[in-house]
């Protein structure tokens, strides 16, 4: 038998999480292994995705047939409710409709690019959900840090005056803020500074068109960093629309540009699919064991194993909540694998008065800020609005839909070009993202009956909408009613029980119908008591001291904005701590071996 390799920290997955933690474990000089599930599976995704028929998050991927990705088709629709048919089994009254995706890179590499930060008020406690064990003001440096890491194209007044968020003095964002579309223009123009009611509140709210910070290349900021100014990596964005899932230009930021710039501490090994995670008797963990296979394997495998002075979980809310469960770990509270969150998303969609020109640029340049904060979220789930740039296609499919519509009424030649131009010119949307709280009954289990290619248990999700998320649609579907009204825009809005719309249901006796946002959250929240969370404020499992779980699975709520830049700033946060008491260790060893040497 053959000693297993031994690393200061092994960080499993090369996702979004996992790529930060092992670059800054890396630069202090840690003897780092990356385990990743997935295939490297970048070098042809433009490639691959043009060729997809069906475009879609994970439509820049090889299958994968060992390593299945979640996907949206996954799911339909129809009046008895909703299917799920893919790598995912579900149990709940209504679907988990995200995505994530396994391969190397992790869902960074499909992600749409969106990074504000949290709200101050997103930290507060509101009567529903969780408490955070830390605060805005305690993330505030590692949100600028990975600012930097990322790459974020904002207005810091912007973001100061139309979203409330506080700065230290003399902050500017690493890039100016990427241009608006002439949509948003529009948009800005009807809308700001106009009143909406909302149906919990009933006072008026102002609206406001504000940008939305972006993970992609605009102008440098030469203010940056005191003068020094800021030299973003791949090109600018030069607004080809397809960022989600594959920006042929390298404008979007995505993890693997991080582990480009990992030092030569770092060893990633692709195709290796954690199963176990291991521990000694003193609850200390000591390694992991996992499959090594080569693509079209039929799941073929080798186990290995490697030991280290730390592990760190990075493979998603879903499978880092399944892995400690395969494992047994960590769930003195009973709390793994619950609390599954998202963002489930309402979307609208109508015609402009007149043309907008979709399709330029990033699928959001702008939202509307005001629904995120204030005492509404007492009574009703609150919202952010994202100003969707992308026509029809999120709602409905891309425009090949509206062709094959013409078609049917035997529009041909110039008068399919002329109506097409026409109808797809005018078309836009808005995507209420709603807060859902901590809601232990939504959760991750494992599958005691179906098991993957390898033959561990697949994950079983069980979710649903409070009472509360659907207060938040119902309120937001008010408040956009009353936005195309101020826009004179056609709403061509209609929630049915059909194979596009799993996500359909009824309440107070109105149909609605959600996506999911891809914003898995809550199965390891954090928390102040060993006794209701998993793990501590720095990420750390509170049964394990060596165990770290990091990922928006720790977030014990999602609040009002995108999380990613929220759960890179806690990635970067834990990983100084992981740094500390990796040296604090060493320190105490040689010590120990100091005080124990014959003299
Ligand atoms: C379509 C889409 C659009 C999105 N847009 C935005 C946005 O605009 N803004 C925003 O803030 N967020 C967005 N998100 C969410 C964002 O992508 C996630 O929050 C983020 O990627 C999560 O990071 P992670 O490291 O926890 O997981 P991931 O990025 O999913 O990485 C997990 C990694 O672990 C690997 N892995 C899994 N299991 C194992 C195992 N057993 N052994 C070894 N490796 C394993 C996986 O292959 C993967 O590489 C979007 C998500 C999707 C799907
Ligand atoms: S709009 Fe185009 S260039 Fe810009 S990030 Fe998206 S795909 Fe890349």
């Amino acid at each position: 038998m053959t000693t297993p390799a031994r690393y200061d920290v092994v960080v499993v997955g090369g996702g979004f999480a996992g790529s930060l933690v092992a670059r800054a474990l890396g630069d202090g000089g840690w003897r780092v292994l990356v385990l990743e599930a997935g295939t490297d599976g970048a070098e042809d995704a433009t490639h691959t995705f043009q060729t997809t028929v069906a475009k879609t998050p994970t439509s820049a991927l090889r299958a994968n047939a060992l390593v299945p990705s979640p996907d949206v088709l996954d799911l339909a629709g129809g009046p008895g409710g909703y299917t799920a048919t893919g790598y995912l089994r579900q149990t709940g009254p209504l679907p988990y409709s995200s995505p994530y995706l396994r391969v190397n890179g992790g869902s960074g590499t499909a992600w749409t690019g969106l990074v504000p930060r949290m709200h101050p008020d997103d930290f507060g406690y509101h009567g529903v959900g969780r408490r955070w064990p830390l605060g805005y003001d305690d993330l505030e440096p590692y949100y600028r840090a990975a600012e930097r890491e990322i790459g974020v194209a904002a207005d810091v007044d912007e973001q100061r005056e139309g979203v409330g968020l506080p700065f230290p003095d003399g902050y500017v964002f690493p890039m100016h803020g990427l241009p608006r579309t002439y949509l948003d223009d529009v948009l800005a123009e009807a809308l700001d500074d106009r009143e909406v009611s909302d149906p919990y509140l009933g006072g008026p709210t102002s609206l406001r068109v504000v940008g939305t910070p972006q993970a992609r290349n605009a102008p440098p900021n030469r203010a940056y960093d005191g003068g020094r100014g800021f030299r973003p990596a791949g090109h600018r964005c030069a607004g080809y629309a397809s960022c989600m899932p594959v920006c042929p230009e390298g404008a979007k930021y995505t993890p693997r540009r991080t582990q480009a710039r990992w030092p030569s501490t770092v060893t990633l090994r692709t195709r290796a699919v954690v199963h176990r995670v291991a521990r000694d008797e003193h609850g200390r963990v000591t390694g992991v064991a996992f499959r090594s296979y080569e693509p079209g394997s039929a799941g073929r495998h080798t186990v290995e194993e490697v030991t280290a002075d730390l592990v760190v979980l990075a493979a998603h809310a879903v499978e880092n909540a399944r892995l400690l469960l395969m494992s047994g770990l960590a769930d003195g509270s009973g709390q793994v694998g619950r609390n599954l969150m998202d963002h489930p998303a309402l979307l609208t969609w109508g015609l402009t008065a007149a043309p907008t020109g979709p399709y330029r640029g990033p699928g959001s340049t702008t939202g509307i800020e005001g629904f995120r904060f204030g005492p509404g979220r007492r009574v009703r789930a609150p919202f952010r609005i994202e100003i969707g740039n992308w026509g029809w296609v999120w709602a409905l499919g891309p425009p090949d839909r509206d062709v094959d519509e013409l078609l049917a009424q035997n529009v041909f030649g110039t008068d399919l070009r002329r109506r097409l131009g026409e109808r797809v010119g005018r078309q836009f949307a808005l995507q209420f993202e709603i807060e859902q709280e901590a809601d232990p009954a939504n959760r991750v289990t494992l599958d005691p009956d179906r098991r993957d290619a390898f033959g561990d248990p697949r994950p079983v999700l069980h979710y649903d909408l409070s009472d509360y998320v659907k207060r938040g649609m119902a309120a937001a579907k008010r408040v956009s009613d009353q936005i195309f009204a101020l826009l004179g825009a056609e709403d061509h809005t209609a929630y049915r029980p059909e194979p596009g719309m799993p996500g359909y249901f009824e309440f107070d006796g109105t149909p609605y119908a959600y996506r999911g946002a891809g914003h898995g959250a809550g199965t390891h929240l954090m928390g102040a008591s060993a006794a209701d969370s998993v793990v501590d404020a720095w990420q750390r499992s509170w049964d394990h001291p060596n165990l770290y779980l990091v990922g928006c699975g720790s977030m014990p709520s999602l609040g009002t904005s995108n999380p990613s830049l929220t759960m890179a700033a806690l990635a970067l946060r834990s990983a100084e701590h992981m740094d500390r008491e990796l040296r604090a260790a060493r320190r105490l060893t040689v010590t120990d071996v100091k005080e124990n040497a014959p003299s």
